[in-house]
């Protein structure tokens, strides 16, 4: 039985689905704009009935580095004490240039990143064209809000194995329904993701469903999501030896 609100949450039903628990690839702490620490929103998340926790923190070449140094320092040590939560260090490559992309993609690659998230070309920034097919092209994990991403990114992501995320984040998510049915027409692998930064903006495993089917996603549709978010965490986990 997984317990279905935040603490405190307002929005506080019951629910007489049994729901799959939350896969979510993409959260910010306090390492980049979030207000937690890795250990309380681990804490929260297992609360709410999360799986997989990945820790997606903005970087950029400058602090690369310190972001994966440091979401990698409390997912390790929180590892095996929070019951059946496990926590990926990954990152979101935010707003870089595309001809830069594939480099930065590699280099955290090394540097021990669970999986990549790439910032896509939401509806609501001026993320720099061209970053949804270059991030695409370097075989990220994730593409973030891709926007309204265009039928070749979308067979390319297909091709390519790229998952493109629906969004629970304001503003970020009114493309979901553009991307859900580009991903159906290619093939393309879906994940939902919160991009959750603050306390009250991060999933339930009613709020991952409801994010899937309003975007039009059928529940057969909706059950592939998760086979394939399953198979993401499977590969994570296999990258950090967890
Ligand atoms: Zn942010
Ligand atoms: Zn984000």
């Amino acid at each position: 039985m997984w317990p279905t609100t935040w603490p405190g949450d307002a929005f506080n039903k019951e629910s007489p689905l049994s729901l799959p628990p939350v896969f979510d690839f993409h959260t910010h702490t306090l390492f980049s704009d979030g207000e937690l620490v890795p250990a309380e929103l681990a804490r929260r998340a297992r609360m709410a009935g999360y799986e997989v926790l990945g820790l997606a923190d903005h970087a950029d070449h400058g602090c690369l580095d310190h972001i994966l140094g440091s979401v990698r320092g409390s997912a390790l040590a929180l590892a095996g004490h929070l019951g059946g939560l496990t926590i990926l260090p990954g990152v979101e490559i935010t707003h870089v240039p595309p001809p830069l992309l594939a480099d930065l993609v590699k280099k955290a690659r090394d540097l021990g990143a669970s999986h990549v998230v790439v910032h896509g070309e939401s509806p609501v920034e001026p993320v720099a064209p061209g970053t949804n097919l270059a991030a695409i092209e370097a075989g990220v994990d994730l593409l973030a809000h891709p926007g309204f991403l265009s039928e070749k990114e979308a067979a390319r992501a297909a091709e390519k194995g790229v998952f493109l995320e629906l969004s629970l984040r304001g503003g970020h998510g009114l493309t979901n329904g553009w991307v859900a049915r580009l991903a159906r027409k290619y093939g393309a692998g879906l994940l939902v993701s919160s991009d959750g930064h603050l306390v009250g903006e991060y999933l339930t495993p009613e709020l991952q469903r409801s994010t899937a089917l309003g975007a039009g996603l059928s529940e057969e549709e909706f059950a592939a999501l998760m086979d394939g978010a399953a198979r993401l965490a499977e590969t994570a986990r296999r990258r950090l030896s967890l």
